[in-house]
């Protein structure tokens, strides 16, 4: 870590609205200490739900990129980084085969663009997704290969987290949506595959566990809402209870390969 104390993160995430789903909370705690927080997004989000409101001219990927932009201000991302790459769709669709998807990109290059934002921005921790992307999606396991590369190439002491989900607290959500009468129950079923892979990590395999507080979760629901257009994901979390949606998105978990153990509850850069 920077003398002084403050640290910078880069988060790899795969599309824009992925920040605001997966890491917002860990983000706005670091920008809040004072941390520099670097947000790359792989993909430009094309395949992603189109706005019914595009005005002429405008494409998914213009609309995403506002969408963003929106998000980074609300939860105070420091330097945001698009990498390009074409949105690759779900497991099993038709663009998983074009060469210009994001998963067929050149490992080395992708490796070699996102070292050189870890190395200039002298980075304390890189934040990419589990093996399984989380759920399976394939640029999300992409992430998982570049993060992976990346913190092989430039070694200790960057550190690498991958953001993931808790497996084992899945009943219990479902149990919770049951009771609220919540539609789209299906969600929260760990043990059917999505995107072919199964559901986050065994809460054995998480390292780390970053409690959002209220302020922080509401936050959390403000960037989410940046994602006005992605109304099948975005809109399914906003769509939550109250209750839920803090069950859901109120603590985001961690894996650190390089140091395995108990799952803590804390800040990762605090038990270092
Ligand atoms: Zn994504």
């Amino acid at each position: 870590m920077h003398d002084g104390g403050m640290a910078t993160w880069v988060f790899l995430h795969a599309h824009p609205d992925d920040e605001s789903s997966q890491t917002a909370g860990t983000m706005v705690l670091a920008h809040d200490r004072g941390d520099r927080v670097v947000n790359v997004i792989a993909t430009d989000g094309t395949l992603g739900m189109a706005a019914e409101d595009l005005r002429k001219g405008e494409t998914v990927a213009d609309r995403r990129r506002e969408e963003l932009a929106c998000a980074a201000g609300v939860i105070g991302i420091d330097r945001v980084e698009w990498l390009g790459y074409r949105d690759s769709g779900m497991a099993g669709w038709d663009s998983n085969h074009d060469p210009e998807s994001f998963c067929n990109a050149d490992l080395t290059e992708v490796t070699a663009r996102v070292g050189a934002i870890v190395r200039e921005e002298k980075a304390d921790v890189l934040v990419s997704y589990d093996p399984d992307g989380g759920y399976g999606h394939p640029d999300h396991i992409m992430v998982h290969r570049v993060g992976a590369a990346v913190a092989r190439q430039l070694g200790s002491p960057l550190r690498l987290l991958e953001g993931s989900f808790n497996r084992d607290m899945r009943a219990r959500q479902k149990a919770l949506a049951v009771k609220l009468g919540v539609t789209g129950q299906g969600f929260f079923d760990s043990d059917e595959p999505q995107d072919l892979r199964p559901f986050g990590s065994s809460a054995s395999e998480l390292r780390w566990a970053v409690d959002l507080p209220d302020e922080v979760v509401g936050r959390k629901h403000d960037a989410l809402a940046c994602h006005a257009s992605q109304t099948s994901d975005a809109g399914f979390f906003l769509s939550l209870p109250k209750q839920l949606f803090r069950a859901v998105l109120g603590i985001e978990y961690y894996r650190e390969p390089a140091h395995p153990g108990e799952l803590v509850h804390g800040w990762p850069l605090e038990e270092a």
